[in-house]
């Protein structure tokens, strides 16, 4: 499929990879925005939130897993970090494979913008 984080999940793309298992991938995002900014995505292909399914439940449960695994790791846990999922194009999503983003290691303004 022509999608870049499939790309990335087969490392066709290359990426700094944080975390990686059957079921999720993390890497590193190409543009950070904190000093922390990793991505989360499933290794299924799921273009936007919206097409999140119910046999889905356990994978985004998963997917939140990972990201609280990476915060602890990185050392933002205590202080406190963002996980972020942009659907569609008001919240400014470019790439359609859900990802979440994992932002920390600044203070990190609210509302977001
Ligand atoms: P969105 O705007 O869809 O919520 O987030 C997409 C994110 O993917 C952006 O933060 C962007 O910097 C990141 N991104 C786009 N292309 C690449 C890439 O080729 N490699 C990596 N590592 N990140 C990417
Ligand atoms: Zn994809």
């Amino acid at each position: 499929m022509d999608c870049l984080f499939c790309r990335i999940a087969r490392k066709e793309i290359p990426a700094k990879i944080v975390y990686e298992d059957g079921l999720v991938l993390a890497f590193e995002d190409v543009n950070p925005q904190a000093p922390v900014h990793v991505l989360v995505i499933p290794k299924k292909h799921i273009s936007t939130s919206l097409e999140i399914s119910d046999k889905d439940d356990a994978l985004i449960g998963y997917m939140v897993q990972a990201a609280n695994k990476i915060a602890r790791e990185r050392g933002i846990a205590e202080r406190g970090f963002r996980m972020v999922m942009n659907c569609n194009k008001d919240a400014g999503q470019s790439v359609f494979h859900i990802h979440m983003h994992v932002l920390g290691g600044r203070l990190l303004q609210w509302p977001p913008g």
